[in-house]
C-alpha cells in the first residue's frame, strides 16, 4: 500500500486502521472500542483496553527473543563513561527502581517529577513509573527554579527524581541544590520524598526525612519483581510541560495505549526501523522528541537506543560521528541547530569516523534550511528527511512517510500528512483556502492516537488554546502558520502566537518577560524572538528601566538581567541580546507590537504598514518604528 492509500484509509476508517496496528502490542485486557468521540474534541482511543507501556516496552522483549540483544546505549563524553544493557539487564534494573518507588509508596495515578540528566538511570525512572501505573513529568535538566517551582505546583509530585549534577561542556550543573530551590519556592508541599543519584560530581546535603541515596535504597530494597500494573488505555502515561503564550506553561497531558500504537506504528511507517537498527535521537529526555524516541518507540519496536549525555561538538566537533562509529548507528534523529552548529567545522571530522552504518537522518524541531539539509545529504551522503511535530502531537504531523514510500524531497519542507492526521491551511476565519496561499496549519478531528488529551488539571485551557480558534469551528489550531504546495506539500512559516523557537525549543515569551520585570530596575519588558544564524531563533529583550535609574548602570544591569534569567528559567534562554529603550510600542489594545519590534530589529522591510499590528493605526505603528530606530 503506498502513501496516498494508507493515509486515505487511515482518515476514511481511523478504527480500522489504528485497530488493527495496536493488535501488534500487548494488551491486559482488549478494548471495546477503538475510538470514542462522544465528547469530542476529548477523543479517547483503545476504550476500555488495559496495557501496560513499560510490558511492552521492555518485559515483552527481556522475556522473549531479544532478551540479550542491546536495549540501552549509554555514551557520556561529558563524564567520559558508557554503559550497554540488553533487554533483560534494562528489565532488572527497572524492576529494582520500581520496588524502590513502590516502597516509597508510588502508586497508579500518582505524579514523579524526574529532573535528571542524560544518564541510565533518568530513563529506568520513566520506565518504573510507567510499570506502577504513575504519571512521570520529566523536567528538562537545563531549566532551572521559577521552571521547576512552577512545574511542582501544577502537578503536585509526591516523589522528585534526581542526581547530585549534570554536566555542561565539562561544567557541573547541580541539579539536586536546584531542586532543593525549587521545593522552597513552589507552594505546593506535596512532595514527600526526593531521591538522589549521587554521581560523585558535586557535594549534595541531603534534607533528612525526605532525601534519600538512591544506591542505598536499591541495596535495602534488593532485587524483587515487581508485576506490572494494568491501566486503562486512556489513563495518563506522563505530563509533558511547554510554554504557551502566558506565563504559566502548558501541562500536555499523553495517554497510554493510543501513544503506544501510533508509536510502534512510526517506527515502521515513518522511520522504516527495525531488527538490525540502531536508533539514535540526540534530543534529551526533558523534552517531547526525547520521550518519544529517545525511550518508547525504539524500546516498544526492540531496537537498541542510544542515549548521550553532552553536546555535538565538545570535546570536539567529531565525537558525534564516532558515536555512530562505535555502535554502528542507522537512524539518527536531530534538530536543525546541531548540524548547523556542526557544518561551521571541517569535513575532516566526519570523514575522521566510518559512518557507514548509517542510513538516514530525521530533523525536526524548527525548520530545515535548504543550505543545511544539502550539506547534510551531500556529506553524510544519506536521505535526509524534515519532519513537523509539537509536544502535543508526540510524533509527527508532516513527515516523508519513508517506511511506506519514500516521496521525493522537497528541501525545506517537511513534505505530506502523516498517517492519521487530517490537516488543512485555513483564513483567519478558518475557512480553506487555495494551494499556495499562507494559512494557519490546523487539524480536523478525530485526532490521532498519541495526541494530547487535555491538560493537567485544566480541560478549558485546552479547549481555549487549541480549539476554540476560530469561531463556530471545533479544529484543532497548530499555532504555526503554513502554505501548502500544488503537490501537498506543506512549508512552515513560524508561529502564529508569541512562542520562541530556540534551538528547536519552545519558550514562552511572557513566561521570561515576567523574569526579566522582576528586576528591580525594570518597569517594563518585551521579550522578541529574532533570526539567529544558529538558533533559529534568538532572544531579544527590550526593557524600560525605572525613571531614577542611571545611564551608566546599564552594563551591570544587562548582566543582572542575563543571570536571572538564567537562575530562574535556564540557559536555553539566555538573551542574546539585551536593550534599554525608552517605551515599549503598543496597540490600542496595550498589546506589544512585537512584529514592528521584530522587523525594524533585523531590518526587514516593514511594508505595509496597515497590516503588521491588526490592533493599531498607520500612524501609531510609523511612530513606533521612528521611535525604536532611535533607541535600538
Ligand atoms: P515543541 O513543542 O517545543 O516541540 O515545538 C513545536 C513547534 O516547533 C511547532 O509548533 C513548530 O513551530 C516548530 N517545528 C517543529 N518541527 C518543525 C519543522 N520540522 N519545521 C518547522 N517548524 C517546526
Amino acid at each position: 500500500m503506498g502513501y496516498a492509500e494508507l493515509h486515505r484509509r487511515s482518515i476514511e476508517d481511523p478504527e480500522g486502521f489504528w485497530g488493527e496496528l495496536a493488535a501488534e502490542l500487548h494488551w491486559y485486557k482488549p478494548w471495546d472500542k477503538v475510538l470514542d468521540d462522544s465528547k469530542a474534541p476529548f477523543y479517547r482511543w483503545f476504550v476500555g483496553g488495559e496495557t501496560n507501556m513499560c510490558y511492552n516496552a521492555v518485559d515483552r522483549h527481556a522475556l522473549g527473543p531479544r532478551r540479550g540483544q542491546a536495549a540501552l546505549i549509554w555514551e557520556s563524553p561529558e563524564v567520559g563513561q558508557s554503559r550497554t544493557l540488553t533487554y533483560f539487564e534494562l528489565y532488572r534494573e527497572v524492576n529494582r527502581l520500581a520496588g524502590v518507588f513502590h516502597s516509597l509508596g508510588v502508586r497508579k495515578g500518582d505524579r514523579v517529577i524526574i529532573y535528571m540528566p542524560m544518564v541510565p538511570e533518568a530513563i529506568f525512572s520513566m520506565l518504573a513509573c510507567a510499570r506502577l501505573g504513575a504519571i512521570h513529568s520529566v523536567v528538562f535538566g537545563g531549566f532551572s527554579i521559577t521552571s521547576l517551582a512552577s512545574r511542582i505546583d501544577d502537578a503536585e509530585p509526591v516523589l522528585i527524581v534526581t542526581a547530585d549534577a549534570g554536566m555542561r561542556k565539562g561544567m557541573p550543573v547541580p541539579l539536586k541544590e536546584i531542586v532543593d530551590r525549587s521545593i522552597e519556592a513552589a507552594d505546593s508541599d506535596s512532595v514527600r520524598d526526593v531521591l538522589v543519584l549521587d554521581r560523585g560530581l558535586v557535594p549534595i546535603e541531603m534534607k533528612k526525612g525526605r532525601d534519600l541515596d538512591w544506591a542505598e535504597q536499591l541495596e535495602k530494597r534488593g532485587m524483587r519483581y515487581i508485576e506490572p500494573t494494568p491501566v486503562q488505555s486512556t489513563d495518563p502515561l506522563y505530563i509533558l510541560y511547554t510554554s504557551g503564550t502566558t506565563g504559566k506553561p502548558k501541562g500536555v497531558v499523553r495517554d497510554t495505549g493510543g501513544y503506544m500504537v501510533a508509536l510502534h506504528a512510526s517506527m515502521s511507517h515513518i522511520y522504516d526501523c527495525g531488527d538490525g537498527d540502531v536508533y539514535w535521537s540526540t534530543s534529551d529526555i526533558g523534552w517531547v522528541v526525547g520521550h518519544s524516541y529517545i525511550v518508547y518507540a525504539p524500546l516498544l519496536k526492540g531496537v537498541p537506543t542510544v542515549v548521550y549525555e553532552g553536546r555535538p561538538d565538545h570535546p570536539d566537533p567529531g565525537v558525534w560521528w564516532r558515536v555512530i562509529e562505535k555502535y554502528g548507528v542507522t537512524h539518527v534523529f536531530t534538530a536543525p541547530t546541531a548540524l548547523r552548529a556542526l557544518r561551521k567545522f571541517p569535513d575532516q571530522w566526519m570523514k575522521n569516523a566510518d559512518i557507514s552504518s548509517m542510513r538516514i537522518l530525521y530533523a525536526a524541531g524548527e525548520p530545515l534550511d535548504a543550505p543545511t539539509y544539502e550539506w547534510a545529504k551531500n556529506t553524510l551522503g544519506v536521505p535526509v528527511i524534515d519532519h513537523y511535530w509539537q509536544t502535543e502531537s508526540g510524533w509527527s504531523m508532516l513527515t516523508n512517510p519513508v517506511g511506506v514510500e519514500q516521496m521525493p524531497v522537497k528541501p525545506g519542507s517537511p513534505s505530506v500528512a502523516a498517517f492519521g492526521h487530517n490537516l488543512e491551511i485555513v483564513d483567519t476565519d478558518g475557512n480553506s483556502i487555495p494551494r499556495g496561499e499562507k494559512g494557519f496549519l490546523i487539524e480536523h478531528g478525530p485526532l490521532p492516537p498519541g495526541m494530547l488529551m487535555t491538560l493537567w488539571n485544566d480541560d478549558d485551557r485546552y479547549l481555549k488554546s487549541y480549539w476554540e480558534h476560530f469561531k463556530g469551528k471545533t479544529v484543532y489550531m497548530s499555532g504555526d502558520y503554513a502554505i501548502q504546495d500544488e503537490d501537498g506539500y506543506y512549508w512552515m512559516l513560524g508561529r502564529a502566537d508569541e512562542v520562541l523557537n530556540v534551538s528547536g525549543h519552545r519558550l514562552g515569551t511572557r513566561e521570561i518577560e515576567e523574569v526579566i520585570s522582576s528586576h528591580p530596575a525594570v518597569a517594563e519588558a518585551a521579550v522578541i524572538g529574532v533570526r539567529h544564524e544558529l538558533k533559529g531563533e534568538g532572544v531579544l529583550v527590550l526593557a524600560v528601566l525605572k525613571q531614577h535609574i542611571a545611564a551608566a548602570d546599564r552594563d551591570s544591569i544587562s548582566r543582572g538581567l542575563t543571570q536571572l534569567v538564567r537562575e530562574n528559567i535556564g540557559p536555553i534562554a539566555t538573551p542574546d541580546a539585551i536593550h534599554f529603550v525608552s517605551m515599549l510600542p503598543k496597540t490600542r489594545s496595550g498589546k506589544i507590537m512585537r512584529r514592528v519590534m521584530r522587523a525594524v530589529y533585523q531590518g526587514d522591510n516593514i511594508g505595509d504598514l496597515s497590516t503588521i499590528e491588526d490592533d493599531a493605526t498607520v500612524d501609531m505603528v510609523r511612530e513606533a518604528v521612528d521611535l525604536l530606530k532611535g533607541d535600538l
